[in-house]
């Protein structure tokens, strides 16, 4: 049965950098975790960022800037968390491949998990077009991301 990596956040676990989750109540995603087919990730906890965190934001570019080397990604207080970043991005990727996985569902707006759009890194919950560090990678792999509003989407994706 195909699995599918959805944020952590949005299954419940209190990871964000709050201390708080941000479950996405919903049907079919409980289901699919009751069969083992919603793998739980937080690529932030994974790459060895502690819960809660100082918020952090990409600086002016997006997560392929970052991963390239090019951009990084720091807290407010100028922090550069950047290799935790991508750390969790590549563990991401691990275990798609792992699991054969080729759907994610991620976190609107995350440095991490943002798909399409992200915070600008002005702290000011300004967006801007981009993806967060993890979504980028997944993409350059084929993975098909999606955020948690186009749920539907990915399930449709899933089945085929
Ligand atoms: Fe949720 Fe992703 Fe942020 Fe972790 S990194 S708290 S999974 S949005």
């Amino acid at each position: 049965m195909k699995k599918m990596l959805v944020s952590a956040c949005l299954l419940g676990e209190p990871v964000r950098y709050d201390g708080q989750a941000k479950k996405l109540p919903h049907e079919a995603l409980d289901r699919l975790l009751e069969q083992g087919r919603a793998i739980a990730f937080c690529p932030e906890v994974a790459g060895g960022l502690g819960v809660p965190r100082p918020a952090a934001e990409i600086q002016g570019a997006d997560g392929s800037a970052v991963i390239a080397g090019n951009a990084r990604v720091t807290t407010r207080d100028g922090d550069d968390v950047s290799a935790q970043f991508v750390a969790g991005a590549q563990r991401a990727l691990d275990l798609c491949r792992r699991h054969g996985i080729g759907v994610a569902v991620l976190t609107e707006f995350s440095p991490s998990c943002g798909s399409g759009v992200i915070y600008d890194g002005s702290f000011t919950r300004e967006r801007v077009e981009g993806d967060g560090v993890t979504a980028a990678l997944l993409r350059a792999h084929g993975i098909r991301v999606f955020n948690q509003q186009q749920l539907a989407d990915a399930l449709a994706c899933l089945d085929r």
